[in-house]
Protein backbone atom coordinates (compact mmCIF):
# COMPACT_ATOMS: atom_id res chain seq x y z
CA UNK A 1 0.00 0.00 0.00
CA UNK A 2 1.92 3.46 -1.24
CA UNK A 3 -0.55 5.89 1.37
CA UNK A 4 -2.33 4.89 4.41
CA UNK A 5 -3.51 7.59 6.37
CA UNK A 6 -4.27 10.90 4.89
CA UNK A 7 -4.08 14.07 6.58
CA UNK A 8 -7.80 16.10 5.92
CA UNK A 9 -8.25 19.70 6.56
CA UNK A 10 -11.41 21.69 5.23
CA UNK A 11 -11.37 25.69 4.26
CA UNK A 12 -13.15 27.69 3.67
CA UNK A 13 -13.44 29.00 -0.26
CA UNK A 14 -11.84 32.51 0.20
CA UNK A 15 -12.85 34.16 -3.64
CA UNK A 16 -16.30 32.88 -2.27
CA UNK A 17 -17.04 33.79 1.24
CA UNK A 18 -20.81 33.67 0.92
CA UNK A 19 -20.54 29.68 -0.22
CA UNK A 20 -21.28 27.06 1.80
CA UNK A 21 -19.22 24.71 0.07
CA UNK A 22 -15.33 23.72 1.60
CA UNK A 23 -12.00 23.11 -0.34
CA UNK A 24 -9.94 19.84 1.28
CA UNK A 25 -6.37 20.23 1.31
CA UNK A 26 -4.98 16.37 2.06
CA UNK A 27 -1.02 16.04 3.06
CA UNK A 28 0.39 12.81 1.83
CA UNK A 29 3.18 11.39 3.88
CA UNK A 30 4.83 9.89 0.90
CA UNK A 31 5.62 11.34 -2.02
CA UNK A 32 3.80 10.18 -4.97
CA UNK A 33 5.50 11.81 -7.35
CA UNK A 34 6.48 8.92 -9.37
CA UNK A 35 3.37 7.42 -9.64
CA UNK A 36 1.59 10.79 -11.49
CA UNK A 37 2.95 9.31 -15.13
CA UNK A 38 0.74 6.34 -13.98
CA UNK A 39 -2.21 7.93 -12.90
CA UNK A 40 -2.35 10.62 -16.17
CA UNK A 41 -2.45 7.15 -17.79
CA UNK A 42 -5.33 5.90 -15.72
CA UNK A 43 -7.37 8.94 -14.65
CA UNK A 44 -9.60 9.56 -17.46
CA UNK A 45 -10.17 13.16 -19.46
CA UNK A 46 -7.27 14.52 -16.81
CA UNK A 47 -4.64 17.14 -17.26
CA UNK A 48 -1.48 16.71 -17.06
CA UNK A 49 2.26 17.66 -17.97
CA UNK A 50 4.83 15.54 -17.28
CA UNK A 51 8.04 17.11 -15.78
CA UNK A 52 5.04 19.59 -13.54
CA UNK A 53 4.40 17.25 -11.44
CA UNK A 54 0.91 18.61 -11.68
CA UNK A 55 -2.83 16.27 -12.48
CA UNK A 56 -5.53 17.50 -12.58
CA UNK A 57 -9.00 16.48 -13.90
CA UNK A 58 -13.22 16.83 -12.61
CA UNK A 59 -15.23 14.67 -10.64
CA UNK A 60 -18.67 15.47 -9.97
CA UNK A 61 -17.97 18.57 -10.55
CA UNK A 62 -15.06 18.70 -7.98
CA UNK A 63 -12.08 19.60 -9.30
CA UNK A 64 -9.24 17.57 -8.33
CA UNK A 65 -5.36 18.56 -8.23
CA UNK A 66 -2.95 15.75 -7.43
CA UNK A 67 0.25 16.75 -6.54
CA UNK A 68 3.44 14.49 -5.29
CA UNK A 69 2.94 15.64 -1.43
CA UNK A 70 -0.20 16.72 -1.48
CA UNK A 71 -3.95 16.36 -3.06
CA UNK A 72 -6.90 19.67 -3.01
CA UNK A 73 -10.45 18.90 -3.52
CA UNK A 74 -12.62 22.17 -4.50
CA UNK A 75 -16.47 22.45 -3.29
CA UNK A 76 -17.58 19.86 -1.15
CA UNK A 77 -20.49 19.79 1.10
CA UNK A 78 -19.26 18.50 4.60
CA UNK A 79 -16.60 16.69 6.15
CA UNK A 80 -18.59 13.25 5.29
CA UNK A 81 -18.19 14.26 1.97
CA UNK A 82 -14.87 14.71 2.16
CA UNK A 83 -13.89 11.67 3.92
CA UNK A 84 -15.83 9.99 1.52
CA UNK A 85 -13.44 11.48 -1.15
CA UNK A 86 -10.43 11.00 0.45
CA UNK A 87 -10.80 7.18 1.04
CA UNK A 88 -11.95 7.13 -2.79
CA UNK A 89 -8.53 8.69 -3.71
CA UNK A 90 -6.81 6.53 -1.20
CA UNK A 91 -7.82 3.72 -2.59
CA UNK A 92 -7.73 4.83 -6.67
CA UNK A 93 -4.15 5.63 -6.02
CA UNK A 94 -3.48 2.80 -3.99
CA UNK A 95 -4.80 0.69 -7.07
CA UNK A 96 -2.82 2.25 -9.43
CA UNK A 97 0.32 1.74 -7.23
CA UNK A 98 -0.17 -1.95 -7.34
CA UNK A 99 -1.22 -2.33 -11.02
CA UNK A 100 1.83 0.20 -11.78
CA UNK A 101 3.74 -2.75 -13.65
CA UNK A 102 0.89 -3.20 -16.53
CA UNK A 103 0.33 0.33 -16.83
CA UNK A 104 2.11 2.30 -19.43
CA UNK A 105 3.19 5.69 -18.14
CA UNK A 106 2.30 9.01 -19.65
CA UNK A 107 5.39 10.65 -20.12
CA UNK A 108 4.37 13.51 -22.39
CA UNK A 109 2.05 16.40 -22.31
CA UNK A 110 -1.42 15.16 -21.99
CA UNK A 111 -3.62 18.80 -22.21
CA UNK A 112 -8.01 18.88 -21.52
CA UNK A 113 -9.64 21.10 -23.78
CA UNK A 114 -11.53 23.73 -22.50
CA UNK A 115 -15.53 22.96 -22.65
CA UNK A 116 -16.35 26.23 -23.88
CA UNK A 117 -13.46 26.15 -26.58
CA UNK A 118 -15.42 23.03 -28.11
CA UNK A 119 -18.90 24.43 -27.61
CA UNK A 120 -17.78 27.55 -29.50
CA UNK A 121 -17.49 25.07 -32.58
CA UNK A 122 -20.48 23.45 -31.85
CA UNK A 123 -23.58 24.53 -34.03
CA UNK A 124 -25.41 24.94 -30.99
CA UNK A 125 -28.58 24.09 -31.65
CA UNK A 126 -29.47 22.03 -29.07
CA UNK A 127 -30.61 19.11 -31.19
CA UNK A 128 -30.20 16.20 -28.99
CA UNK A 129 -29.05 13.91 -31.95
CA UNK A 130 -25.64 13.44 -30.50
CA UNK A 131 -27.98 11.73 -27.04
CA UNK A 132 -26.68 14.51 -25.06
CA UNK A 133 -29.68 17.28 -24.05
CA UNK A 134 -27.71 20.30 -25.10
CA UNK A 135 -24.86 21.14 -27.10
CA UNK A 136 -22.85 22.45 -23.55
CA UNK A 137 -23.33 18.94 -22.34
CA UNK A 138 -21.62 17.26 -25.55
CA UNK A 139 -18.44 19.92 -25.32
CA UNK A 140 -18.54 18.74 -21.81
CA UNK A 141 -18.31 15.06 -22.64
CA UNK A 142 -15.77 15.67 -26.01
CA UNK A 143 -13.55 17.49 -23.39
CA UNK A 144 -13.27 15.28 -20.66
CA UNK A 145 -12.55 12.30 -23.91
CA UNK A 146 -15.49 10.51 -23.31
CA UNK A 147 -17.46 11.19 -26.17
CA UNK A 148 -15.47 12.10 -29.90
CA UNK A 149 -16.38 15.38 -31.56
CA UNK A 150 -17.99 13.55 -34.60
CA UNK A 151 -20.71 12.11 -32.71
CA UNK A 152 -22.44 15.47 -33.35
CA UNK A 153 -23.68 14.56 -36.99
CA UNK A 154 -24.61 18.61 -37.34
CA UNK A 155 -20.71 19.41 -37.29
CA UNK A 156 -20.53 17.36 -40.40
CA UNK A 157 -22.41 19.21 -42.85
CA UNK A 158 -21.63 21.44 -45.07
CA UNK A 159 -22.53 24.86 -43.66
CA UNK A 160 -20.20 24.04 -40.49
CA UNK A 161 -16.59 23.00 -42.25
CA UNK A 162 -15.03 25.58 -40.73
CA UNK A 163 -16.19 25.09 -37.17
CA UNK A 164 -15.24 21.32 -38.00
CA UNK A 165 -12.05 22.24 -39.31
CA UNK A 166 -10.99 24.03 -36.45
CA UNK A 167 -12.14 21.98 -34.15
CA UNK A 168 -10.79 18.88 -35.01
CA UNK A 169 -7.08 21.18 -35.57
CA UNK A 170 -7.41 21.59 -31.60
CA UNK A 171 -8.41 18.55 -30.91
CA UNK A 172 -5.44 16.88 -32.56
CA UNK A 173 -2.95 18.89 -31.43
CA UNK A 174 -4.47 18.42 -27.72
CA UNK A 175 -3.47 14.33 -28.65
CA UNK A 176 -7.29 13.44 -28.79
CA UNK A 177 -9.51 11.61 -30.70
CA UNK A 178 -12.08 12.52 -33.04
CA UNK A 179 -13.70 9.93 -35.09
S1 LIG B 1 -25.81 16.78 -32.11
FE1 LIG B 1 -24.48 18.58 -32.15
S2 LIG B 1 -25.90 20.29 -32.42
FE2 LIG B 1 -27.11 18.57 -31.71
S3 LIG B 1 -27.13 18.73 -29.43
FE3 LIG B 1 -25.44 17.39 -29.97
S4 LIG B 1 -23.70 18.79 -30.09
FE4 LIG B 1 -25.52 20.08 -30.23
Amino acid sequence: MLIDKLNLKLVNIECMPASTKLNAIIDLKTDIGDLLPYLATEIRGCTYFHGANELNYMKRGHIIAIRPRQITVTALQDEVEAQQMCEELKKMINGVHERRDSITPTLRKQARIDPLTVYRELPQTNCGECGETTCMAFAARVASREMVASHCGSLLLGEYANNRERLWGMLEQAEYDVE
